[in-house]
């Protein structure tokens, strides 16, 4: 068990990636503060995982990550159930594809408002935390194209640009106080967000790119969160680990 006892925040923990790290952060004997943007998908989800782990201890909660009160809510909520956060996983996240000629302000702000903005509101909402407690680990999804930017992705790869950009000057910042920050930049994941956002013609194009041939499944994801939240990664902190099959853009 490298996490026992731990207790975790996932964002994004409704379904997908998130949902993943959440089912392997359980068995790895964590407790988990399921997060998705409305409480009816969290507690959907928490029921799942706890029908395959009945020991699961869960906190199902709905969170808008966009929302100052929500993300600082949803740390109140944790630290009244277990009194402490070790682990802040930042994986909620929405895509855009469309070209830069008909982005608006609407849809570019609304992107970087979730993908980048909420990232960062969490973890100013925990940091003050684990820095009382000594120590901690925050890691956050980035992309593949936040190293290879994207077309029609302009909005996105920017978020998760940021994303990277906020995880080093976090691991900087926060380092002194014990508290680890690390992103995993995913290639392609087999989640409802590439079933609405690719179609088939470029998700052939995207796995002749992946060496590996093919998209990976959530739980190919999860150990490398499970890695960087455990001891196991006590003296790794601003990096980006690759988690994608070795795509080049
Ligand atoms: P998904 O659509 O299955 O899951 C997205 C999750 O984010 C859901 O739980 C959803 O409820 C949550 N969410 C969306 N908006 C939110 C908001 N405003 N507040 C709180 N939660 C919100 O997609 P996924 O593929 O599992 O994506 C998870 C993360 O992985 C995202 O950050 C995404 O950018 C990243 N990613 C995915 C892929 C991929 O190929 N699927 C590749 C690279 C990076």
């Amino acid at each position: 068990m490298k996490l026992q006892d731990k207790v975790a925040i996932v964002t994004g923990g409704s379904r997908g990636i998130g949902y993943a790290v959440a089912a392997a952060f359980v068995s790895e004997g964590a407790k988990v503060a399921l997060c998705g943007s409305r409480a009816a998908s969290a507690q959907k989800a928490a029921q799942k995982l706890c029908a395959q782990y009945p020991q699961a201890e869960l906190l199902p909660l709905g969170v808008d990550v966009s929302s100052s009160s929500q993300v600082e809510a949803m740390a109140a909520a944790v630290m009244e159930r277990w009194g402490r956060v070790d682990i802040l996983v930042n994986n909620a996240g929405v895509t855009s594809t469309k070209q830069i000629f008909d982005m608006t302000d609407e849809d570019f702000d609304a992107v970087l408002r979730i993908n980048l903005s909420g990232p960062f509101r969490c973890i100013r909402a925990v940091a003050g935390i684990m820095r009382r407690q000594g120590g901690g680990s925050i890691i956050n999804t980035s992309s593949m194209v936040g190293t290879y930017g994207g077309k029609m992705q302009t909005a996105y790869s920017s978020s998760k640009f940021g994303v990277n950009g906020l995880t080093k000057s976090c691991a900087k910042e926060l380092g002194p106080y014990g508290i680890r920050v690390n992103a995993v930049a995913p290639g392609v994941v087999g989640t409802d967000m590439v079933a609405q956002s690719v179609d088939d013609r470029m998700l052939a194009a995207l796995q002749s790119l992946t060496p590996l041939g093919r998209m990976a499944t959530p739980d190919e994801l999860a150990g490398a969160y499970v890695y960087l939240a455990s001891d196991d990664a006590s003296f790794t902190t601003g990096t980006i680990l690759h988690v994608d099959g070795g795509i080049v853009m």
